[in-house]
């Protein structure tokens, strides 16, 4: 009797998930996925072709809304985020876009966060609106912000947590408590955190997005998103990419299911790394204060600490002084990359008021706390000896000028 290996999944736990959920092998056996680089698919006969154009029978018809690679990504991730059903997108903002074009409508009206990737922001302000949907931005922590704004055709709460660059937690449980009197979604980008350290649907939150071009990727490779969340929201995202065809490619699903096997032992090491990385900078004496929610002087420590099982790779800190001091110090640091990326095993810094948040005005920057001296930190997988030497050589830099 064959070995009932399809049965060996139903109870079994992130790990082993995350090396095995949604495998498929082709005809030949191979331990390791297969990438199925083909756009479309033959039919049996003119029958079968017609069943499965109708819908009427399962099977795949064309690779831009089913491929079998991209399936068992989406299947992995789904079963991750521990959501009904996930569908892989081209890039993480094509994920965004995909769930507001796929469930908001002209009329209805968005609740976002201020404290989100800055593009995400664009999109709800630039493009949405063309489309007659309107977005009121609200402080990430404040739960008031949230309440006030809620309107009679609200349909989607939206948020990141925690937040960029300052590492802001946002209490989902509550928030998801207030979607439902609403009648909204909540939708929360779990980039930052990824499934091995936050599950946002275990919280209340309905639909999860991903850029997958960070830790699910974890290597800098490949430009990826996804949308985790019930079957019938997810038929309704998948509608929207058979017609619109922002989808992801099987190579990178490939890419992306190997960094899956290994995201949970990389998410404790960036966030071992970054734990020790934030009390060094503590202590550091050209330094004016560290963001990180892993660090008990956090105001959003208590929360992360319940939410998640560890507090990420990103952290970021002012130097003493002013833009100079900033410039200064990641001009002298020589191992850290030089780039607004992150989720990479090679550790980033970037100054954030003039690259990832300078489409800000002054007002809107200075309310969201981005200073001129604040610098952000992706903690990579780097020796963190290593990356406190090069930093140290940074803040030296700028404590001389
Ligand atoms: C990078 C990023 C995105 C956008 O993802 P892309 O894959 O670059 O399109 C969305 N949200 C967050 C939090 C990100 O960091």
């Amino acid at each position: 009797m064959a070995r009932e290996t399809d049965k060996a999944l139903e109870d079994a736990r992130l790990d082993t998930l995350a090396v095995r959920a949604g495998q498929r092998r082709s005809m030949e056996s191979e331990h390791a996925e297969p990438i199925f680089l083909t756009s479309s698919y033959v039919f049996d006969d003119a029958a079968d072709a017609a069943a499965r154009f109708a819908g009427d029978r399962d099977g795949n018809v064309y690779s831009r809304y089913t491929n079998p690679t991209v399936r068992t990504f989406e299947e992995r991730i789904a079963a991750l985020e521990g959501g009904e059903a996930a569908v892989a997108t081209a890039s993480g903002m094509a994920a965004i876009l995909s769930v507001c074009m796929a469930l908001l409508k002209s009329g209805d009206h968005v609740v976002c966060s201020r404290s989100v990737f800055g593009t995400t922001t664009v999109l709800f302000t630039k493009y949405m609106t063309r489309f007659g949907v309107e977005t009121s931005f609200v402080d990430l922590t404040d739960i008031e912000q949230w309440r006030d704004a809620v309107q009679e055709n609200t349909r989607m709460l939206f948020l990141e947590t925690p937040s960029n660059p300052l590492s802001d937690v946002a209490d989902m449980e509550q928030l998801s408590v207030l979607a439902r009197q609403s009648g909204a979604l909540l939708v929360v980008d779990n980039c930052f955190c990824t499934p091995a350290l936050q599950t946002p649907l275990a919280l209340g939150a309905d639909i999860v997005t991903h850029s997958a071009t960070k830790y699910l990727d974890g290597q800098g490779r490949c430009v990826g998103g996804a949308v985790v969340g019930p079957a019938v929201h997810m038929e309704e995202v998948l509608g929207f990419l058979r017609s619109a065809g922002p989808t992801m490619s099987a190579f990178n699903a490939w890419v992306f299911l190997k960094g899956l096997e290994t995201l949970r032992l990389r998410m404790e090491a960036h966030s071992a790394n970054a734990m020790e990385l934030a009390r060094w900078l503590e202590q550091q004496p050209a330094v004016d204060a560290v963001f990180y929610a892993g660090l008990e002087s956090h105001p959003g420590h208590e929360l992360a600490a319940r939410q998640q099982r560890a507090f990420g790779g990103v952290l970021s800190f002012r130097v003493k002084g002013v833009r100079e001091q900033a410039w200064a110090c990641i001009d002298a640091t020589r191992l850290l990359s030089l780039t607004a990326n992150l989720g990479d095993a090679k550790t980033t810094i970037v100054h954030p008021a003039t690259t990832t948040h300078g489409r800000l005005s002054d007002a809107e920057r200075d309310a969201a706390g981005i200073t001129e001296n604040l610098i952000r930190i992706a903690v990579g997988l780097e020796d963190v000896d290593d990356i406190k030497a090069d930093l140290a050589r940074g803040l030296d830099a700028a404590s001389k000028l």
